[in-house]
Order: structure tokens, then C-alpha cells, then sequence
């Protein structure tokens, strides 16, 4: 039944009531709604019919998240990092740019390092589980799905527990190709996917060093950090 897929995340805060909430949808055998339902003193309220049916389940699931809700406070700190193998055949999308390359990421989405891990450290502000979490690689529906969708239920997420970014500072790592000429495309559809000013936006690249496989163009990684400012 299609109302059975619809449901709502809430973040463990106390916070205002919510007067507008978008609606996002999970299958049913989403294993977040199995790892929410499993500890509801974490006040992460998963209203669906599936929950209730998966509820026996969860408690074969594991959570690596705080077991009481988060506080409250006037800021929160996150950190996000993710890596990717890449591989000859796939596009290289950095930030939601599509960068020319003789590879890409060969991931279950599109492979976005950077938005990754902007995710993380967003959802790691405000005590979340995880991207892997939230959207499990081995769910179909996220089977090339554009990073956008992650960051746009990120920023919702952060919006709903009454949180906006303070600033946002991000390192991508890899060995090729040059960042520099896509830099500022990069940054603007970070600024556009984020809602935020570019002032407090900021984006930088290195390489590594030609060792190990990000030196050897086998992988890209990206670490971020971000303070959120309660509203
Ligand atoms: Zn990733």
C-alpha cells in the first residue's frame, strides 16, 4: 500500500512545533525505520504503518548513535569524511558538478564524495545516524540516485530541529584531476544545496602526495566540518 512507505523522521530535540513538514518517503524495508523503532527513548519518531511491522526486527539491529537526545545547545559541531574507490567508466561528480575525468566513483548512488560528507557532518551535528544509516547502500531506491536528494533531507533535518549553518569547511583530497578550475562551481551548488551564503562556505583541495591510493588516483576522500547555530 502506498501509504505504508510514507513517513517522517523527526530529530531528538526538544524543539517549537513544526508548522510545516515535508513528507519524505522510505520503503518499507528501510532498515532506519528497524534502527529508530529500536530505541524509542531517542525520541526519533518514525511514524509509519511499516514500523510497526518491523518492530520485532529491530531489535537485531545495532545503532552506533547516542542512546538519549541530543541537547539542545546554542551551537553543534560535526565532522563528515567519506572515500570512494574510483574506477575507469563512471562519471566523477564532485559537489553535484559532473568533473571530466578518465574515472569516477563506482557507488550505489552517484558517488558524490563531497556531498557525503557534508551529510555526515550535518546529521553528526545533530546526533544522527549516519548516511549509511538513513540511506542503506543496499536499498535499490537510492541505486543512482544524485547525492542532491541526501543533502536536501540533511538540511530539512537541521532546519527542523531549529538549527542553520553557522559555516561549512570542507577538504577534498585526490590526486587528479586539477580542482581548481571547478572550485567555484563546486562551492556555488554547495552554497544552492545548503541555502547558504558563500561567505560561510568553503572549499578546499589537495592532493596526496602521489602515496597510497588517493595518490595513485585510485580513490578520492573528503572531510568536512560544520558548525550549526541554533536559530
Ligand atoms: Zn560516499
Amino acid at each position: 500500500m502506498a501509504m505504508a512507505s510514507s513517513l517522517f523522521i523527526s530529530t531528538p530535540f526538544p524543539s517549537k512545533p513544526i508548522s510545516k513538514q515535508i513528507p519524505f518517503s522510505f520503503p518499507s524495508s528501510n532498515p532506519l525505520i528497524r534502527s529508530f523503532t529500536h530505541k524509542p527513548s531517542r525520541n526519533l519518531v518514525v511514524s509509519s504503518s511499516a514500523a510497526a511491522t518491523n518492530a520485532i526486527e529491530a531489535e537485531t539491529q545495532t545503532s552506533n548513535s547516542a542512546t538519549t537526545p541530543a541537547k539542545s545547545l546554542s551551537f553543534r559541531v560535526g565532522h563528515g569524511f567519506d572515500l570512494h574507490r574510483l574506477e575507469p567508466g563512471y562519471p566523477l561528480i564532485i559537489g553535484g558538478i559532473n568533473i571530466p575525468h578518465d574515472r569516477g566513483c563506482e557507488a550505489h548512488s552517484d558517488g558524490d564524495v563531497l556531498l557525503h560528507c557534508v551529510v555526515d557532518a550535518i546529521l553528526g551535528a545533530l546526533g544522527l545516524p549516519d548516511i549509511g544509516q538513513i540511506f542503506p547502500d543496499t536499498d535499490p531506491k537510492w541505486k543512482g540516485a544524485p547525492s542532491s536528494v541526501f543533502m536536501e533531507e540533511a538540511v530539512r533535518l537541521m532546519h527542523e530541529a531549529g538549527y542553520e549553518l553557522g559555516n561549512l569547511d570542507a577538504t577534498l583530497i585526490l590526486q587528479r584531476p586539477k580542482v581548481s578550475p571547478h572550485k567555484e562551481a563546486i562551492r556555488a551548488n554547495l552554497c544552492k544545496l545548503l541555502g547558504a551564503d558563500p561567505s560561510v562556505v568553503n572549499l578546499k583541495a589537495k592532493t596526496h602526495e602521489k602515496v597510497d591510493s588517493l595518490g595513485e588516483n585510485r580513490s578520492i576522500a573528503a572531510h568536512t566540518v560544520v558548525l550549526l547555530m541554533k536559530k
